[in-house]
């Protein structure tokens, strides 16, 4: 199975290391696993004819290579549900972004659909100085940034260990059904880990990968955000 992306090709060539939110995704499709299909729009005209196209509600992001967390930015704008949003999120980013970052080089928005709420998993990758990659898995929000809740493996990993991975954060019992939310596909939250493990291992270049969120639902997972660097 070759899965060396272009895009990755192209961004070696061009001496770069951060792949934007669009290139990511464009590479995490590759290696076959599913995303909010993501365009990019120069300018607010652009954003709104790719609104018509895809359909509200939408989601804007700030495109720039400059900057990777892109809500602490004022950079993320969800659940834009008409072209009167539309246009109210692109000006409060720019404003927002450029106050923050006078710096980065803007390349627009991301315009993508708004993904139906699910359980947030975070999966990820970084290369241990000792031992090489790892791949982690955890539960979006405060289960990883306070709590620390998360389990890690060497890569690569087998069916079992993914699912291993998965049952042994001290979560688990969220991705089962909590309070009404729709317990997550535990297969395909395994089918995901495992499209990292390979996709890494055939892929030496990367030097970290984000996934986070992945929106796991009853019968799917979906990665409405992802962040790689290259080495
Ligand atoms: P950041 O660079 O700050 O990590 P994200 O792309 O992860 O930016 O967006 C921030 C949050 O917005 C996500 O954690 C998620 O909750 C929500 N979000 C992002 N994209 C979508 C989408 N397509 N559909 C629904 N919610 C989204
Ligand atoms: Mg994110």
């Amino acid at each position: 199975m070759n899965m060396i992306s272009n895009v990755i090709n192209d961004m070696k060539t061009a001496g770069k290391t951060m792949l934007t939110e669009i290139e990511a995704k464009q590479v995490i499709k590759d290696a076959g696993i599913k995303i909010t299909e993501t365009r990019l729009a120069a300018n607010l005209k652009e954003a709104l004819a790719i609104c018509k196209e895809i359909g509200f509600p939408v989601v804007l992001k700030i495109a720039s290579p400059d900057i990777t967390h892109k809500s602490d930015a004022g950079g993320v704008k969800t659940g834009l549900k008409d072209a009167k949003e539309v246009k109210k999120a692109y000006d409060d980013i720019m404003t927002s972004v450029k106050a923050k970052f006078p710096d980065a080089k803007i390349e627009g928005v991301s315009v993508q659909q708004m993904a139906r709420p699910g359980v947030e998993i975070i999966v990820g990758m970084f290369k241990d100085p000792q031992f090489g990659p790892v791949i982690m898995f955890g539960l979006g929000g405060i289960f990883v940034e306070v709590l620390k809740d998360v389990s890690f493996r060497l890569i690569p990993i087998e069916k079992r260990d993914a699912e291993q991975m998965i049952k042994e954060i001290k979560g688990f019992a969220l991705l089962k059904g909590y309070r009404g939310q729709e317990p997550a596909d535990i297969a395909a939250l395994a089918d995901v880990l495992m499209k990292v493990s390979s996709f890494v291992e055939k892929n030496p270049d990367i030097k970290e990968l984000d996934l986070n969120p992945v929106f796991a639902y009853k019968d799917s997972a979906v990665a409405v955000d992802a962040r790689i660097v290259l080495e």
